[in-house]
């Protein structure tokens, strides 16, 4: 199970009532976020879900509106007594860039790890959370997320006998120990049907949408994805500064199977993203126009499916 929340929805410039687009992720107690822009913290606050167990914060690339508020963060984690070291993540130049802001925020009680995007994909894990990135179409250069929580196959008694594991010694092997049975070694996972679906959680903002993304965000539970112009006659504009129209997103959504779709990171022009959710549901019907705090829980799906 995992808790989400998307921080704030605006893109370029916070306004009063829009943070910049930010999300983030909880999981088992500790959380990871997605983007740091100017503010970010004061959403972050407003939602109450605290400071300290932040192990990594990921970014999709380095324009203002997703990393000036990274500085006033760290300080605030570091305010929060937070000793353990903390993983920042992103495209090429990451830490030439946080070591810049760190003039700012020189002293803090945790250490910094970094790991840096070299290519197109790329998969690591901190903390709990398995991450996966892709390269996608920005002006600079930028990464969308997918965050996978997967889930084993459920127990098998008819496998255990077949294997001739005694009854006792099935709630060994489910703490996960080895047992041991006429010299031969059996495990949990001998004894576990096909994997069960898992969760699925992607991020995208900033970008064109690219043939590679509907593979990537396959299948999702959610997907968040930028729609920074409502109307589709902005078109030639979002291709100028390399961004997405809702109909794009709602086109990648639809292309790649998720099962909802959360636009966000709008222009400071688009007073109410309601206005031109149609043009969005017209193609993908699950289309919800983000807000800042929005927040859902991702369960795995009953049953064992
Ligand atoms: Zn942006
Ligand atoms: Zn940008």
């Amino acid at each position: 199970m995992i808790d989400v929340a998307l921080l704030g929805t605006g893109g370029m410039m916070p306004l009063p009532n829009r943070f910049l687009t930010s999300l983030l992720v909880r999981k088992k107690g500790r959380m990871m976020l997605i983007d740091c822009g100017e503010g970010t913290q004061v959403t972050m606050k407003m939602l109450g879900w605290g400071f300290k167990s932040i192990d990594l914060i990921c970014f999709t690339h380095f324009h203002a509106d997703h990393i000036s508020g990274l500085p006033g963060l760290l300080l605030t984690i570091g305010n929060a007594d937070r000793t353990e070291p903390l993983t920042l993540a992103g495209p090429k130049g990451l830490e030439k860039i946080v070591e810049g802001l760190r003039l700012i925020a020189p002293e803090l009680p945790f250490e910094l790890k970094y790991k840096e995007y070299e290519n197109e994909t790329e998969e690591f894990s901190v903390s709990s959370f398995d991450i996966k990135v892709l390269k996608v179409d920005h002006n600079v250069t930028c990464y969308g997320y997918s965050l996978e929580i997967p889930r084993s196959g459920m127990f098998m008694p008819e496998k255990a006998e077949a294997l001739g594991i005694p009854r006792p010694c099935w709630s060994l092997l489910q703490k996960g120990e080895t047992v041991e049975i006429d010299g031969k070694n059996y495990t949990w996972d001998m004894v576990l049907g096909e994997p069960r679906k898992g969760i699925k959680l992607c991020y995208c903002t900033d970008t064109r949408p690219t043939p590679d993304m509907p593979a990537f965000f396959k299948g999702a539970d959610l997907l968040i994805y930028e729609g920074i112009y409502g109307e589709n006659e902005k078109l030639d504009k979002a291709v100028l500064h390399k961004h997405s129209l809702y109909r794009e997103a709602a086109e990648t959504a639809k292309a790649a199977e998720v099962k909802e779709l959360w636009l966000t990171h709008y222009s400071p022009a688009l007073t109410d993203p309601n206005e031109f959710i149609q043009n969005a549901r017209d193609i993908f019907p699950n289309t919800v126009a983000g807000e800042d705090r929005m927040t859902r829980t991702i369960k795995f799906p009953e049953r064992g499916m």
